[in-house]
């Protein structure tokens, strides 16, 4: 459980982001997303959650949730406004979103108004997920691409299965996002540079630990 200073806010409650994602591994695109989130959604705190088992992947195809946890750490440690969640990787079963945002609504009072901060890609899948409709409700989502993307299919989708909620989902064009965990991944596994592609600490960390190797 966070409990986090009240600073601001119109109805009295605080903006928290909640960064989702697998973090496989945390790269400059990320960090400048939620800067840009914090900024443009008037945001109190942004909270990085790495995803700990998703539902939707293979989990011996991650790297361990421990590891992940820790890039993630080294990379925001110099941005006040940002901490990271052990929420997800701490479970033993799988993790959803609506358990998250769930877990972050309540607890805090006056309740906090909850942004959830992923990948459009990701978001797109929505309709797939745990209790989409309640998520709905309790969130607003900002879906994340670079420039030139388009949630028009999306948005249509959206108004057959629940009218009346574009305005919980907005895009957010970050160019920075030309970077990917996978990109950082297949260099590592070719001896490529990642420097000033990822905070150095977590360059580092990746060093240390022999992660990404083997490509993937
Ligand atoms: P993913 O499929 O690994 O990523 C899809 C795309 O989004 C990739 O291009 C990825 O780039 C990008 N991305 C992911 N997180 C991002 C972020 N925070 N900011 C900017 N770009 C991001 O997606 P995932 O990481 O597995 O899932 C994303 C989030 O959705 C997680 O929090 C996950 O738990 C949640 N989710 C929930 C459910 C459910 O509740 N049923 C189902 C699916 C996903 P990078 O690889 O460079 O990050």
């Amino acid at each position: 459980m966070f409990f986090l200073e009240s600073r601001s806010n119109k109805s009295g409650g605080l903006n928290i982001g909640l960064m989702g994602g697998t973090f496989d591994p945390i790269h400059m695109g990320h960090l400048v997303t939620a800067e840009e989130a914090r900024q443009q959604f008037d945001l109190d705190y942004v909270i990085f959650v790495p995803a700990g088992i998703p539902p939707h992947k293979d989990e011996a195809a991650i790297s361990l949730p421990e590891h992940r946890y820790l890039m993630t750490s080294l990379a925001v440690m110099s941005n006040p406004s940002f901490f990271v969640s052990r929420m997800e990787i701490d479970q033993e079963q799988p993790t959803y979103t609506i358990d998250t945002v769930r877990h972050f609504a309540c607890g805090n009072e006056p309740g906090p108004e909850i942004f959830f901060i992923t990948g459009a890609d990701a978001i797109l899948e929505i309709f797939t997920w745990k209790d989409y409709e309640d998520l709905l409700r309790l969130c607003t989502f900002i879906a994340v691409s670079r420039p030139g993307y388009s949630l028009d299919r999306f948005y249509e989708s959206l108004d057959r299965s629940c009218p009346d909620m574009r305005h919980k989902v907005h895009l957010l064009e970050i160019p920075a996002l030309a970077v990917s965990s996978t990109f950082i991944r297949e260099r590592v596994a070719l001896s490529k540079t990642i420097k000033y592609l990822t905070p150095e600490p977590v360059e580092q960390y990746i060093r240390k630990h022999g992660l990404y190797k083997s490509g993937g």
